[in-house]
């Protein structure tokens, strides 16, 4: 397939974009230190290489006040612009195009030195932030102002001033955060005051021929968000002050609405990009939309854009997937893409536990510099994987790349191991596609593959090297009753329900409320996946059209559950609370709405004809019956690992990755990171 609109070059008057992507912008926390710029730019460099039209950074604070978090990347002197030149220079001498973010986060800042336009605490944050001043205003402006001089001097072709998303402008724009009584409160005209007089000063400050991108909200879902009227009012405002591009952001960090995860259906926001493209044409307003959230294929950016929803289109994870995600769409490769899952799990995941963004598909990203992929020097090496799961997909294909000889064998008769089961669960589709993009990348860099192959330690003595990455076996929680022959059926594991599509009754037990455990329960409850069906999405999320309802959000109407689920634990805490700290809430919500019961701090007692026995305390008192016709064990898993003994006992070299090394606290993140490490070693 060709790409004639995404790839069709943007005429900005005193520049041209080759293309009509955007890498959006996503922290990586390497823009926090500046021993990190080095790792920062080649991140960038390998990007432009790979031809997006115009690359994003990061966010970058204007001054103090505007820190995301103690010593967060700020831009506000002449020294700390120069060190930005490694990064300009990389991504120059590949001939891309790069902008700098200015992000003030107002009262999101975690850090006591946050302002705001009132001194009202969020509630994300445990900072209250001080309320600022006319002058504190003022020095605010400047602050901007001076961050965008200093980009050009950094050798930037342009800005992005962070409008939305709940940040310090977006503070200002609604009534519910602005309670000002001055002119920079009360009218709507006084509260988008703040965004238009530092759009009117930076463009004056920095010439016509700069690119200054305005992140606008064009739904904030939150109850109390703007009014379309305001958004519009807003938007032709930014147009004719100066923005020479308009992106679109989507809801407050602070919304109870998923804006980015895996369950929320592709280009699902793209729509209110095209509204406002609608109003601008009716006005002959002629500045270029970007749209946003959730585009993660070339196939989706060209459908969105031819039609006519917005004029470029911003991808941010996407490209942390995949660095020449635009090349290969160019070359007619898409299909060699690898494309973002939306998982979260180790880019967003990682930026809220401190540590430097990467990719669960492409643990590459933001280690370029220490990952690299050397073709072999003399000798290729004879190496047998064993297991065709995310582990040994990664270990086989970089060895493959690497220019070893590499046979891969897989018992199933597809590859993928444990992702066959993922990609069942709603709202996860898109794990089909980390299996497309291996299914290519093993015909292309020649991995053997033989599938149906139980492989045993015989078959592998002849080979210079064997790496196990046979996965695991669930675990076995051994409850009395639950190998009663009269039970026959009705006793499940996940691999039962998933793979081997056994039959499930309408009440359900289900076992661990671990990773697998809710994904089950989403599984049986959902009547039909929400991803793949806007409308039905928006109804069971409540998004609704911000000319309808201030903000965009009414009451959510989920679908009945399909099943009446029960989700069980051992420990006292929270159901759930292990799984990612940017996806976990919508999961507990998504079952909250599916009426599924959670219950911690149980004992299984036993199985029986009406259902599971549990107790509970340390005496197992108050025995209760959970009913149910099907008992789903998710109970954890147990690393598979027979071949090992046997090969080591011929002498044969062996290495164990992924789930076969070890099962607890296994996830694909870790088996794929695993798999690329040890066959970049080798
Ligand atoms: P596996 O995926 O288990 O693969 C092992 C492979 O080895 C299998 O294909 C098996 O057939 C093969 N094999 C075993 N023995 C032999 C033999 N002797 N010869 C030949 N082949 C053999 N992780 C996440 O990070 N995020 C998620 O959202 C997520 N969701 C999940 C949802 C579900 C429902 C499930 C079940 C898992 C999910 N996981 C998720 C977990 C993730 O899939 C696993 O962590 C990952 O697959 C482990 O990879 P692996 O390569 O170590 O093992
Ligand atoms: P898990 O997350 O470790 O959960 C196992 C569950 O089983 C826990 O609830 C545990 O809680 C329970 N359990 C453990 N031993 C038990 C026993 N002997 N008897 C009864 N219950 C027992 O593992 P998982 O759900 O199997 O998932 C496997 C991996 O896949 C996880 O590490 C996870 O990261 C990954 N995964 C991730 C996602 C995601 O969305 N990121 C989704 C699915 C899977 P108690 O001990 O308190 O009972
Ligand atoms: Fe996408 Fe997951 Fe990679 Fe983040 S970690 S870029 S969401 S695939």
């Amino acid at each position: 397939m060709s790409f004639p609109h995404l790839l069709s070059p943007l005429d900005l008057g005193f520049t041209t974009l080759r293309n009509r992507s955007l890498m959006g912008s996503m922290h990586t926390g390497l823009e926090d230190s500046r021993r990190q710029f080095e790792r920062l730019a080649a991140y960038f460099a390998e990007r432009a290489a790979g031809e997006v039209g115009l690359i994003v950074t990061g966010g970058f604070a204007p001054n103090i006040e505007g820190w995301a978090k103690p010593f967060a990347g700020t831009l506000a002197t002449s020294g700390a612009a120069r060190r930005h030149r490694t990064i300009t220079n990389a991504v120059h001498a590949e001939g891309g195009k790069i902008a700098l973010q200015i992000l003030h986060t107002g009262r999101y800042g975690y850090h006591p030195l946050c302002v705001a336009p009132s001194a009202l605490r969020s509630p994300i944050s445990p900072f209250k932030p001080r309320e600022l001043s006319a002058r504190g205003i003022e020095r605010q402006i400047r602050a901007f102002v001076r961050c965008a001089r200093l980009a050009r001097e950094a050798g930037y072709d342009g800005v992005e001033v962070m409008g939305s998303e709940g940040y310090f402008i977006n503070q200002f724009l609604v009534a519910h955060t602005n309670q000002r009584q001055d002119e920079w409160g009360g009218s709507y005209a006084n509260r988008m005051r703040l965004p238009l007089e530092i759009l009117a000063r930076m463009r004056e400050a920095v010439g016509p021929d700069f690119i200054i991108i305005y992140r606008l909200s064009m739904i904030d879902l939150i109850p109390s968000g703007s009014s379309w009227d305001e958004v519009v009012q807003l938007g032709k405002a930014v147009a004719r002050g100066g923005a020479t591009l308009i992106n679109t952001g989507i809801g407050w960090h602070e919304a109870r609405v998923p804006t980015i995860a895996t369950s929320v259906p592709r280009a699902g926001f793209t729509w209110l990009t095209a509204k406002l493209r609608a109003e601008f044409k009716a006005e002959g307003i002629t500045t270029p939309l970007i749209t946003s959230n959730r585009i993660n294929t070339p196939e989706v950016a060209e459908e969105v854009l031819a039609r006519g929803d917005a004029d470029m289109v911003s991808m941010a994870r996407p490209l942390l997937a995949d660095a020449a995600f635009m090349k290969k769409a160019r070359e007619q490769q898409a299909d060699e893409i690898n494309t973002c899952i939306a998982c979260n799990q180790a880019c967003l995941d990682h930026v809220f536990e401190q540590k430097t963004a990467s990719c669960l598909v492409n643990p590459r990203a933001s280690h370029e510099t220490e990952m690299r992929v050397v073709r072999i020097q003399g000798r290729a090496r004879r190496v047998a994987v064993v297991g065709a799961g995310p582990a040994g997909l990664a270990a086989a294909t970089t060895l493959a790349e690497r220019g070893h000889e590499v046979h891969l064998f897989d018992s199933a008769a597809e590859i993928g191991g444990q992702f066959n089961m993922a990609r069942r669960i709603p709202g996860k589709e898109e794990f089909a596609e980390t299996l497309r993009y291996f299914r290519r990348r093993i015909e292309r860099t020649g991995v053997q593959l033989q599938l149906n192959r139980r492989a045993a330690a015989s078959d592998l003595v002849d080979f210079d090297e064997v790496l196990l990455a046979t996965g695991v076996t669930p675990r076995n929680p051994r409850i009395k009753g639950q190998d009663d022959p009269a039970l026959a059926g009705r006793v499940l594991s996940y691999v039962d329900v998933l793979a081997r599509r056994s039959r499930v009754g309408q009440r359900v037990a289900i076992v661990g409320a671990g990773g697998i455990g809710f994904d089950m329960a989403e599984f049986l409850t959902e009547p039909h996946s929400p991803a793949l069906d806007l409308p039905a999405w928006q109804r069971e999320w409540g998004v609704a059209d911000p000319a309808e309802v201030r903000g965009g959000v009414c009451p959510a109407q989920p679908a009945a559950p399909a099943r009446q689920v029960t989700l069980l634990q051992r420990k006292s805490g929270k159901p759930g609370a292990g799984l990612g700290k940017t996806t976990g809430w919508i999961h507990r919500a998504a079952l909250k709405m599916k009426q599924v019961q959670m219950i911690a701090g149980v004992h299984y007692e036993a199985i029986t004809d009406e259902g599971l026995w549990i107790s509970f305390g340390e005496r197992h008192e108050d025995p209760q019956l959970v009913a149910a016709d099907t008992i789903v064990l998710c109970a954890g898993q147990e690393p598979l690992r027979e071949l090992l003994e046997p090969l080591q006992a011929a002498g044969q070299r062996v290495q164990l990755i992924g789930g076969a090394l070890e099962a607890g606290e296994l996830d694909a993140k870790r088996a794929i990171l695993q798999g690329t490490r040890v066959a970049l070693a080798l």
